[in-house]
């Protein structure tokens, strides 16, 4: 009988890089391979474990829901997808929400409400979104084509029309981009797969004016930024920002797949029935889950997890070889002298999980990390440095 790993690379499509290890299980943010290993997970999943491995209050919360009922459709009302959009708009001050299984899903959803809401204040013309150079919004074929980086473009055209790529924080590009086919910016306050990159003050300011002259929508890519990651409930709200369309997926599920697109007041009603859908979308269990992360992403916690991120960069900024720290909260990025793939591969190998962005380490860990951890975390990671 082969391993797991030489039976995965024989029958699972090659479509990821995996780290040479096979994950069995864990707690919080201590993880354990095959082989009865342990490490410390600065990962979580790609910021999808909010509150770490087998977190009690999640596993309870599924758990509840699957011996209830695990699947109804859409044609049916279910109290868990209702009760989280409702705290969704509470906590994001936006008005309906539409729920997807992935960020990709959150952002096509996006998309198609920049359009339509342009068609129909346009006499049914079609109007263009501007989203960022170096941005990612996932790997559909729209959300490609969205995602600013041209490597990611190359052999699976065509694609739809209607995309410009403006240079992060370049306000004078942006204003020349802009015009009255301008249906919507998109952007990510951190750009998470771009090398966790956070847009300036100044440049947020631009796009707000501009909107307000042009009247184009604001559309936030909170898939990663957003369920408290940066230290906030919404990236956004460290600024004076308030976006007509916000996605979000990793950290909202804990776990399970879960997207969701916010619409705010302009556009809460651009999708009548029948203008979109999804099978598994608002699943009962996903939601329930959910519900239960949602609820724990407090000002209590949110205050933890800018201090775990203060803490966390001034230990990183005392390592002679870490050139410079970037990001907000606990979505860091780590300029590093030396290569960031071969030093996560010593970190695996020295027992901690760390992710890369670009050419930087990334550390997206479990909100619930202790300062213990995220002390052995770092001792470990500068000896691979
Ligand atoms: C991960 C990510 C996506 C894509 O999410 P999937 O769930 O993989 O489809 C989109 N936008 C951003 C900012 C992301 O980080």
């Amino acid at each position: 009988m082969s391993t797991i790993i030489e039976r995965d690379k024989a029958f699972v499509a090659s479509t990821y890089g995996r780290f040479d290890v096979e994950l069995v299980k864990g707690s919080g943010a201590v993880l354990y391979d095959s082989c009865g290993k342990e490490y410390i997970d600065l990962g979580a999943g790609i910021a999808v474990n909010t509150f770490g491995a087998c977190d009690k209050e999640w596993i309870e919360a599924v758990t509840a829901q699957l011996n209830k009922i695990q699947h109804t459709s859409n044609l049916y009302y279910t109290e868990p997808c209702t009760l989280l959009a409702e705290k969704l708009c509470e906590k994001s001050g936006l008005k309906k929400v539409f729920f997807s299984n992935s960020g990709a899903e959150a952002n096509e959803c996006a998309i198609k409400v920049a359009r339509k809401y342009y068609a129909d204040n346009h006499g049914g013309a079609e109007g263009e979104i501007i989203t960022l150079k170096n941005s990612f919004h996932g790997r559909t074929v729209a959300t490609l084509k969205a995602t600013g980086q041209d490597v990611f473009h190359k052999n699976f055209g065509p694609f739809p029309d209607g995309f410009k790529y403006c240079e992060a924080n370049n306000c004078d590009e942006l204003k020349a981009l802009v015009d009255n086919r301008t249906a919507a910016v998109m952007i990510e306050i951190v750009q998470g797969e771009g090398g966790v990159n956070t847009l300036t003050k100044e440049f947020i300011d631009c796009i707000k004016e501009l909107s307000e002259k042009a009247g184009f929508l604001i559309v936030v890519d909170e898939v990663q930024t957003g369920n408290g990651r940066t230290g906030k409930y919404f990236a956004f709200q460290h600024l004076c920002l308030e976006p007509d369309i916000v996605s979000t997926a990793k950290g909202l599920g804990g776990g399970l797949p879960l997207g969701a697109t916010l619409l705010g007041e302009r556009v809460k009603d651009t999708l009548a029935a029948g203008d979109h859908g999804s099978t598994f979308g608002g699943n009962p269990v996903a939601c329930a889950g959910a519900l239960s992360i949602v609820d724990r992403i407090d000002e209590k916690l949110l205050k933890e997890v800018a201090e775990k991120g203060e803490y966390i960069k001034a230990k990183l900024l005392k390592i002679p070889k870490v050139k410079s720290v970037s990001g907000l909260g606990l979505m860091l990025g780590i300029e590093i002298d030396g290569d960031a793939k071969q030093t996560a591969n010593e970190c695996l190998k020295k027992g901690v999980l760390i992710l890369t962005a670009k050419s930087k380490l990334r550390m997206v860990p479990p909100l619930n990390i202790t300062f213990e951890q995220i002390d052995a975390a770092i001792e470990i990671l500068k000896e691979c440095l």
